[in-house]
């Protein structure tokens, strides 16, 4: 039978959240945005094993207590130049531990209010799918185009458009071989993205936005108000 692993690429500087601290170590309600990332994976009875991928020279991470993620985290200094980069070089140290039939949940550092039913979800939805499969927003707003002085070059249909989340949960050998064959992983910025190139189409699992990603300075307290929200409807 299939494990499920999460992967979590945390090598990231978060520059646009401007601050020198990198965004995963920002606190939220008195946590580090990571801590809260991996939440939902303790509290998932599924998960075996939770892999942080860190920078080589993280100095961060040693300065907050992780002690009840163990035993399950393990925690990879292997992080590359691109979110790409890490998570292949994550699935490359894990390989020797993982059956290529294994589930590997990629997650982002920066989504910190996943919940359990999310990851429920996403399994059960994806179920057994060659192609795996990804958490997914339908997209509600009006799109527009822009020129590079934000002047409006047209009105995009919305249609059938969707905004990728993470998790996105693939087989691990699927997954490695769809992002070691992505050339320089140039313009990947998902793993949906590496594995479509091979010709497979992923499953849109539909989620909400409150999965956000904290990437700009306001959204960190957006996410606070909605991390106290889930901690008051647990
Ligand atoms: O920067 P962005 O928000 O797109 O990053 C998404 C995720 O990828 C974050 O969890 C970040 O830490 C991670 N990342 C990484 N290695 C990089 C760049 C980003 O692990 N070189």
């Amino acid at each position: 039978m299939a494990n499920f692993h999460a992967l979590i690429p945390a090598a990231g500087s978060g520059l646009r959240a401007g601050e020198a601290t990198p965004k995963q170590y920002r606190p939220l309600n008195g946590k580090p945005m990571l801590w809260h990332a991996l939440q939902p994976f303790r509290k998932h009875s599924r998960i075996l094993r939770i892999h942080v991928v860190l920078g080589p020279v993280d100095e961060y991470f040693e300065n907050f207590d992780w002690s009840e993620f163990d035993p399950r985290l393990q925690v990879l200094r292997c992080g590359g130049d691109s979110r790409a980069r890490s998570v292949l070089n994550g699935l490359q140290a894990i390989a020797a531990e993982c059956s290529p039939d294994d589930r590997i949940l990629v997650h982002d550092a920066a989504r910190p209010c996943l919940t359990v039913a999310d990851i429920d979800r996403l399994i059960a939805e994806v179920g057994d799918g060659e192609a795996g499969g990804l958490l997914a927003e339908p997209v509600s707003d009006t799109l527009k185009r822009a020129d590079a002085h934000a002047r409006v070059l047209s009105t995009e249909p919305r249609e059938q458009l969707w905004r990728a989340q993470t998790p996105q949960m693939f087989r691990h050998g699927l997954l490695l071989r769809a992002l070691t064959r992505s050339a320089g992983l140039e313009g990947i910025t998902d793993e949906a993205s590496a594995v479509e190139q091979l010709g497979l189409q992923p499953l849109l699992v539909k989620s909400s936005a409150a999965n956000l990603k904290v990437t700009y300075p306001e959204d960190f307290r957006l996410a606070e108000i909605l991390l106290r929200t889930k901690s008051e409807q647990s």
